[in-house]
């Protein structure tokens, strides 16, 4: 497809609210998404950025992030943008201005600017204190990137709207009701950029817009002042933005970005991501536009996101080097036009994956010894992943099984009721699969250190490893009791385990 309907740009979003990499990542990571058809990225530094002076709690140099390890310093991260820049890649950062602040609204310096008391994700747009905060963490983050084209100032699913007394007056007498307490908003953090960085192009997302009317939207100007970057996630079957969104944006804006994903848009506790999935919205992204390009003066281009968590407080989905063999088969059928047998074929060539290729069909590969080394950055993690899925499912079977269920249920253990006929076969697995997972700890411990921080693996191993050890390491203690004590009446004397 030409330029005019695919845009020029194509920028992976990095989400470094979860398991920021480390800078020898990143030497590997941006010279080959640049290989790779990539012209930028978009940094959502969240909680990472080295924020300084009043805000110094808020990032990578405050005292939670030093007491667990986590990034970044000053130097850290100047040298993560060098990197990026080196690579010939468009740098655009990603600060959030509305919604989406739990990093922000979680400490106790500004948990008096939430809009819910109760919650941190959304900041007050009545509060006083807000725009001050606001434009010290713009100015911050300005101040940090140079050559700066764009800045994204997210905006996007801002749950909280005029719920607070301040707000809740406004809203009384607010002509287009929460519609006005957000673009007045919008509006205002970007005005101040306009006046203070007229250099900057302002991107936000479009979500909050997909109800607004068209007349709301001029009425603002907010064409004038903001790019959006349309987002949808969903497959083929499911892709239904509609006509008349593009009438309604082809109206009021002249530059719009579509923004797909290749992770961490499907389970928000995803391990290894559905290439048919995000290869499928690629696909929809492609005839969408087709469809619709003509409606829009100028379409920018995409951004490929890679949520790391859904929010602030979930639980890390997919990791990056897990995703890379997603990323370059989203890449590749955007650059191609469609997705087909050859994309998979072409990119499973290009990895390494030669012994076993990536297939549309199949969710989760089965594990192989790699004789040889992948072509691309953190390949022993996505193994290690790929490791992990099949012994979760091991574990997930025998807890699950019928043998586990009739003779060796908690109700028998508790009351020494079992039979050892039945545990002598039980056991073994549970030592099999025990023993597995050790390996496994090692082993992930061993190659996520190459690219990760302590943080993030501690993270990972307590909530991905942890459980499934100890659950094993107590089933296999209980079965050796209950063999020792051999087969007994029921209610006999409970075991000291
Ligand atoms: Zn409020």
């Amino acid at each position: 497809m030409d330029t005019i309907t695919v845009g020029t740009q194509r920028l992976i979003h990095l989400d470094l609210k979860g398991a920021p990499p480390k800078l020898s990542f990143f030497e590997k990571f941006f010279p080959f998404i640049k290989d790779i058809g990539a012209t930028g990225v978009l940094i959502e530094w969240e909680d990472t950025f080295p924020y300084t002076r009043d805000l110094i709690q808020i990032g990578g140099l405050s005292n939670s992030a030093e007491a667990s390890g986590a990034p970044y310093t000053i130097e850290e991260a100047k040298q993560l943008l060098e990197l990026a820049t080196d690579s010939g890649l468009t740098i655009i950062p990603l600060i959030q201005t509305f919604g989406h602040l739990e990093y922000v609204l979680k400490h106790d310096q500004w948990r008096n600017l939430r809009e819910v008391e109760a919650y941190p994700s959304s900041i007050c747009p009545s509060n006083s204190e807000t725009m001050p905060l606001v434009r010290s963490m713009i100015k911050q983050i300005v101040a940090f990137h140079p050559n700066l084209q764009y800045i994204h100032i997210g905006a996007d699913e801002v749950w909280h709207l005029g719920l607070c007394a301040s707000c809740s007056k406004r809203l009384l007498t607010a002509k287009h009701g929460k519609a006005t307490i957000y673009l007045d908003h919008v509006t205002e953090v970007a005005q101040y950029i306009k006046e203070n960085f007229p250099h900057l192009k302002i991107i936000i997302w479009d979500d909050m817009l997909r109800n607004v009317d068209v007349q709301v939207l001029q009425e603002y100007y907010i064409g004038t002042l903001v790019e959006p970057m349309v987002w949808y996630y969903n497959n083929q079957e499911t892709f239904n933005l509609g006509a008349a969104l593009w009438d309604k944006y082809g109206a009021v804006f002249s530059n719009i970005w579509a923004a797909s994903s290749f992770k961490g848009a499907t389970s928000s506790c995803q391990i290894l991501p559905i290439n048919k999935h995000h290869v499928s919205n690629h696909d929809a992204w492609l005839s969408e536009l087709a469809l619709h390009a003509g409606k829009i003066i100028n379409f920018r281009g995409i951004v490929l996101t890679g949520w790391s968590r859904f929010d602030h407080y979930a639980t890390l989905c997919e990791l990056l080097p897990c995703s890379i063999p997603t990323l370059c088969l989203c890449l590749k059928t955007w650059l191609s036009g469609s997705s087909s047998t050859e994309t998979y074929n072409s990119v499973s060539k290009m990895l390494g994956l030669t012994e076993n290729p990536i297939q549309p069909d199949v969710v989760h590969r089965p594990v192989v010894n790699i004789s040889s080394p992948l072509n691309f950055p953190g390949w022993q993690i996505l193994v290690g992943f790929e490791w992990f899925f099949n012994v979760r499912l091991k574990y997930r079977n025998i807890i699950d099984s019928d043998q586990m269920n009739t003779w060796f249920n908690q109700w028998q253990v508790l009351n020494n009721y079992t039979n050892p006929m039945q545990i002598e076969t039980i056991l073994p697995v549970i030592a099999d699969v025990h023993m597995e997972i050790l390996s496994l700890e090692n082993y992930l411990k061993n190659h996520l250190q190459a690219y990760f921080y302590p943080h993030t693996i501690e993270e990972l191993i307590g909530t991905l490893i942890l459980p499934i050890k100890q659950h094993l390491r107590q089933l296999k203690c209980e079965c050796e009791a209950q063999m020792s004590l051999g087969c007994r009446i029921r209610g006999h004397k409970r075991l000291n385990i």
